[in-house]
């Protein structure tokens, strides 16, 4: 598979153009057809798979897609991840990739600013980047609603749930519409993990590095 299997339009293209990747990773070339597709895709994968482009790139066409036909607030994709490191690192390739369709990504983690990320929630944004506990006391606070959301990313799943934040996540998947397209990553598939996605995803096609 080649980039332009993808059917990307040609300001992504240039984006993937200007990282200098010169062909998708397995979890790309498997990932992105099924995230495009809208359908719900667990995928078992580590970091340094490729795996943050293979539900980024999908989430920007979700977006422009959603865009002309809803109204209203909040944001239309959500990325739940355990760290702050990686909210900012995920938070930094959407910054990246959405540049060219001038979309706005916040990021919210624990032991950042409440108030600032507060005001850059109410500016507006398409994207969420988050740790869980952070955003569920956003969303207690109506600094943003869940309401408009449509793709929904759980990254480290595994790693959430040995932080402790099971219930969290779970919390965060039960307030956004069921139908919404979701995405579950995890490096590991144990029983935990198991029935998370038994709980939270419907009819899921699995994708493994
Ligand atoms: P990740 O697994 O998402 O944390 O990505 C690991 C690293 O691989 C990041 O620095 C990405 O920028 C990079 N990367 C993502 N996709 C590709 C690709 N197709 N070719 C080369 N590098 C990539």
């Amino acid at each position: 598979t080649s980039f332009a299997h993808f059917g990307f339009d040609e300001q992504l293209m240039h984006q993937i153009r200007k990282s200098e990747y010169t062909q998708p990773t397995p979890i790309q070339c498997q990932g992105v057809p099924i995230a495009l597709s809208g359908r719900d895709m667990i995928g078992i994968a580590k970091t340094g798979s490729g795996k943050t482009a293979a539900f980024i790139w999908p989430m920007l066409v979700h977006i422009m897609d959603q865009k002309e036909l809803q109204t209203g607030d909040g944001p239309i994709a959500v990325i739940v991840c355990p760290t702050r490191e990686l909210c900012q690192q995920i938070h930094a390739e959407c910054k990246r990739f959405g540049k060219a369709y001038n979309l706005r990504s916040v990021a919210v983690y624990g032991g950042g600013s409440m108030w600032e990320q507060a005001k850059a929630l109410q500016e507006g944004a398409e994207i969420v980047v988050c740790t869980p506990g952070r955003l569920i006391d956003h969303v207690k606070k109506k600094a943003t609603s869940l309401q408009r959301v449509t793709y929904l990313v759980f990254d480290e799943a595994d790693r959430m749930f040995d932080m402790g934040f099971e219930y969290q996540v779970r919390s965060i998947a039960s307030h956004v519409r069921p139908d919404r397209q979701t995405l579950l990553f995890s490096a590991t598939f144990r029983k935990k993990i198991e029935r998370l996605a038994r709980d939270i995803l419907v009819d899921p096609i699995r994708v493994v590095q």
